[in-house]
């Protein structure tokens, strides 16, 4: 193929990872076509690992087999259960390869010198032994490995949880330092949106790690998170396409925010609530509460923003799936109670609408054209959210579809990638801390322990930016593109967008941008406000903002917690936050933002650099 994969490592036959689930080998026809595409690839010179998942339905047949039997299946036998799934595939893909004149070997996860901790049904993989899979692909034999399954110091027999197999194969990719990982499925790759809802929608050639991260609710159906995750901390390419045809798919992997487009992806959430919890004390120690509560039911909230508080109340509002509503407003009420102060309100038939792309980080106007596009559509924006790579909108159900078809149309994102974004302006970011990258094949073995431990990644400041907000603004559409564009006239960068729901017909909205911006941005900004009437602008100069990064921090409840604990403890006053699946930013006063940051980077186990 090509000539990077044949050459691309100066002493070692390159090797490639081909992972087929379970749609992709469900039947004997479809497990030849896997077989026939890795013995292509392997007479093509490379080495190759196939991984399988189960056929088909397999694994929802074992656990409605076990179900049938008892209610309580023992966790040790429902994984010597459900790993025979993938056991059945290796055999019989092993036989399919040899049948095609190579030769091949089958293992399962504890022959494949994966060892994971002793928690069954969701085992992280602790490290793994790559000795007998170096022997066969050195001996010229294709090794078809168990996905989904490990064994645990004592033998047992575990599996990684639902969907595991792509992580089996990325983990691999990882210490086997393969040139590629291909996940072979049964769509032609990832799109700027689902078909289904825009049927302009585009498959996408390549995307960043980040980005299909953020895109978690559109790439869901596509991969495992977690995968990407490890994909993306050790540096190996994946490529996401189809079983059946010749399609090249989609390329995750690193891509430099300089050339890459401002915007890649439009996702939609569909059934989402908001709940909103009002006159809160505004005080240290408030969100610290608030998250407690919510960890304690393992609420996975979402779109949490909070505004600098006014006349001694604070307010936030966070977004939440509908089916855990009632239970996120028992936990909010209880919230209210322990702090003493505030009342609690809320609002269903919402819908989330992003756009995500590494690019706009870079770039002014984004958050202008969106909401222009939502305005000139008579959508009205509920909560706003942001990102650096994803700006989040809540809206209202019934017009979700219309919001999703006018963004994906308003950037262009049916037609391929040519124009040069409209401005564009470099932003520099403050210090980082951040976990240790593996160097070396032994430091990549070791550090898979770690790794599947890891939510939190990184704990980063940023001190060069300002605050601006603009309080008693109207709620009616059009109102932020006004603002936005005016702003990204003079072109200022903004950075986090806030805005919360608005109470009596009137809204807060506040982002920060760049120290060096912010006289541009007021002049700016205050024309456009001055027609707005008793709308007030303020600011705060000297901000420091401090994002947590990981992976899964919406279902991770504890992160929050975490965060949000180790703020109040230092006595840091929170003036801004919001959330999205990958980060969690806050706003403190800038002198508070070193011994901040050291405090939450501490309360998550890593060490400011
Ligand atoms: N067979 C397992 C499951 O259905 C693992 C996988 O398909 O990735 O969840
Ligand atoms: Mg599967």
């Amino acid at each position: 193929m090509s000539f990077e994969r044949l050459f691309g490592s100066e002493y070692a036959l390159s090797i490639v990872v081909q992972k087929f689930g379970g749609t992709s080998v469900a039947d004997a026809t479809k497990i030849r076509n896997a077989a026939a595409r890795a013995v292509a690839v392997h007479r093509e010179g490379h080495q190759v690992v196939l991984v399988v998942s189960a056929r088909g339905k397999k694994t929802d047949e074992l656990v409605g087999l076990a179900a049938e039997i008892t209610d309580t299946p023992p966790a040790r036998e429902m994984d010597v259960l459900l790993s025979t799934g993938e056991q059945e595939t290796i055999a019989l893909a092993s036989m399919a390869i040899q049948s095609l004149g190579v030769s091949a070997m089958s293992f399962t996860g504890g022959q494949l010198g994966i060892t994971t901790d002793g928690s069954h049904s969701k085992a992280r993989i602790r490290s793994i032994d790559t000795g007998r899979i170096q022997a066969a692909l050195e001996a010229g034999q294709i090794v078809v490995a168990a996905g989904f399954q490990g064994y645990d110091e004592h033998g047992n027999i575990t599996t990684l949880g639902r969907g595991g197999s792509d992580l089996t194969a990325t983990a691999l990719a990882a210490v086997l330092r393969a040139d590629v990982c291909e996940i072979f499925t049964d769509v032609e790759g990832v799109y700027t949106t689902d078909p289904r809802v825009v049927a302009e929608a585009r498959k996408i050639e390549k995307i960043a790690y980040e980005e299909m991260l953020e895109l978690a609710s559109l790439g869901a159906g596509v991969m495992h998170s977690r995968s990407i995750e490890f994909a993306k901390k050790y540096h190996v390419p994946i490529r996401v396409r189809p079983a059946l045809g010749e399609g090249e798919g989609t390329l995750i992997t690193a891509l430099d925010d300089q050339t890459a487009p401002v915007v890649t992806g439009v996702a939609l959430v569909k059934s989402e609530s908001r709940v909103t919890l009002l006159d809160l004390p505004d005080r240290p120690g408030v969100m610290d509460q608030i998250f407690t509560q919510m960890e304690e039911r393992k609420i996975p909230i979402d779109m949490v923003v909070q505004d600098v508080g006014s006349g001694g109340v604070a307010e936030v509002s966070f977004s939440v799936p509908e089916a855990e509503l009632a239970e996120t407003l028992t936990a909010a009420e209880r919230a209210v109670e322990v702090l003493g102060q505030g009342r609690v309100v809320s609002g269903t038939n919402l819908s989330k609408v992003s756009v995500v792309g590494i690019g706009m980080s870079r770039h002014t106007g984004v958050a202008a054209l969106m909401f222009r596009t939502l305005a000139d559509a008579g959508i009205n924006i509920g909560i706003v959210t942001t990102s650096e790579i994803k700006i989040s909108v809540l809206v209202d159900r019934d017009r979700s579809v219309d919001a999703v078809r006018a963004i994906h149309k308003a950037f262009a994102l049916h037609e391929e990638i040519t124009a040069e974004p409209a401005v564009g302006v470099r932003r520099e970011v403050g210090s980082a801390s951040i976990a240790a990258d593996a160097e070396t094949e032994d430091a990549t073995v070791r550090g898979l322990a770690g790794m599947e431990d890891i939510v939190v990644s990184e704990v980063r400041l940023d001190d060069l930016q300002s605050r601006v907000t603009f309080s008693n603004v109207p709620d009616r559409p059009g109102v932020l593109a006004d603002l936005f564009e005016a702003v990204a006239e003079g072109a200022v960068v903004v950075d986090m967008i806030v805005q919360n729901v608005s109470q009596q017909g009137r809204a807060n909205v506040s982002f920060t941008v760049l120290r060096s911006d912010l006289d541009r941005c007021l002049l700016l900004g205050r024309e456009v406000s001055e027609t707005w009437p008793n709308c007030e602008l303020s600011f705060e100069k000297e901000i420091a903002k401090i994002s947590v990064t990981g992976i899964g921090l919406r279902t991770h409840t504890s992160v929050g917690r975490v965060m949000f604990r180790a703020l109040a403890e230092q006595g840091a006053n929170i003036s801004l936050i919001n959330t999205s699946e990958v980060r969690f930013s806050a706003v403190v006063a800038g002198d508070a933002g070193k011994p901040a940051v050291e405090k939450v980077a501490a309360a998550f186990g890593l060490k400011a650099r």
